[in-house]
């Protein structure tokens, strides 16, 4: 056992508290909690501002989102996604009795491979749900294509691309629909909460009515909609956290060029690359321990844990290896290879803005270390 201070793989954008004070005390004197108060509309019109979209609509949290998304595009049938995300991409799918039906990623990015998809379209497809992960865009031109030719619709997971933009805006422009997750572990965090990127007002309004019941005024309800409300404690705490954003993401970027400095050297331990023209969020930081190096990946992950370096393994297992998905003929392990390589390499180093150097530095060290041990 170690005694040193635990270094957890994120942790959340927290400003000083006494500048929420005033925004809670605002709220007090409202005595409105929730159902689109000021902080809301606030926060919807500042975001739109900050990520350079038109019409967003705020959610309790991202995975309300998702399920809101795919039923205010009527989705049914089969949906092509990727088995290599966070396991709430696929219960969307599930809660609204769409079948996913899972396409191998991409071996440079771990975004759904566009090459692989057309193989998988059946007459019963309606739609494709790839995820930007880790913050790095999706192929989106040649997944609009295809989704153009086949007359389908796209709504990205975008819970890991906030803030990201490509060299003509925002990532989240994308598609028919993108969906952000504020949880406590992302990049900006409303402690829980989400929401749904849209084209145009007519969009967002549906989006707003399913999100509320399916009430369009006092006395009417047009769809079976849910609670998926953000409340007004939690908008405020966006409103904040917008403020200190940009010095977060700073921070972030001159972790993750610490972190590729200094690992740079080690053999059988490899970097993710990225697109260089690409504005990033560095929301995560993923390596892959490959063969070469000399611990398993697993072996590795154990020792850092021991050392209180609370490393996590984003994406194992994979969405199509839980039970509820086991089953589905495209849930194969032989139809999803790459997935499965990254699953059993990656292994996701802490990164968030108030780590210190000298934490980046001890955890570059052990790394190192244990490559010369058993190199040695
Ligand atoms: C975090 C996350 C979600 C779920 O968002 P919540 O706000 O936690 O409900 C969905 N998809 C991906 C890829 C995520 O990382």
């Amino acid at each position: 056992m170690t005694t040193k201070k635990p270094i957890p793989v994120t942790s959340p954008l927290l400003p000083p508290l006494e500048e929420f004070v005033p925004y809670l005390e605002r709220i007090w004197e409202s005595r409105i909690l929730t159902n689109g108060g000021s902080m809301h509309q606030a926060l919807e019109k500042a975001l739109c501002a900050y990520l350079g979209v038109e019409h967003i609509a705020l959610f309790a949290n991202g995975t309300l989102a998702l399920v809101t998304a795919l039923l205010s595009l009527r989705i049914t049938g089969e949906v092509i996604t990727t088995p290599y995300s966070f396991v709430a991409t696929g219960h969307s799918l599930l809660w609204n009795g769409i079948k996913p039906v899972f396409v191998d990623v991409d071996p440079v990015t771990f975004n759904l491979d566009p090459a692989r998809i057309e193989a998988a379209i059946t007459p019963q497809t309606t739609a494709i749900m790839p995820v930007h992960c880790y913050g790095t865009p999706c192929d989106v031109d040649a997944i609009g294509r295809i989704a153009d030719n086949y007359n389908l619709r796209v709504i990205y997971d975008a819970a890991h691309a906030f803030a990201v933009g490509d060299t003509r805006g925002s990532v989240l422009r994308h598609g028919d629909l993108s969906v952000l997750s504020f949880h406590a572990t992302k990049v900006f965090n409303t402690f829980e909460g989400g929401a749904i990127i849209c084209p145009d007002a007519r969009t967002k309004q549906r989006i707003d009515h399913l999100k509320n019941f399916g009430f369009v005024n006092e006395t009417t309800v047009v769809a079976p909609g849910i609670n998926g409300k953000m409340n007004e404690v939690s908008a405020a705490f966006g409103l904040l956290q917008l403020k200190h954003i940009d010095r977060a993401l700073e921070r972030r970027a001159a972790i993750d060029a610490l972190y590729r400095q200094r690992l740079a050297g080690i053999a059988g331990m490899k970097c993710l690359s990225r697109p260089s023209d690409v504005r990033h969020n560095h929301a995560y930081f993923p390596v892959l321990v490959g063969d070469d190096y000399p611990l398993q990946r697993d072996e590795l992950y154990h020792l850092l844990r021991a050392e209180n370096i609370l490393v996590r393994r984003y994406f194992y297992p994979l969405i199509s290896e839980f039970p509820m998905y086991r089953g589905f003929p495209s849930a194969a392990p032989d139809n999803l290879p790459v997935a499965h390589t990254a699953a059993r390499q990656v292994l996701c180093l802490p990164i968030h803005p108030d780590l210190p150097d000298a934490e980046v530095d001890r955890i570059c060290d052990l790394l190192t270390a244990h490559a010369r041990v058993r190199a040695a």
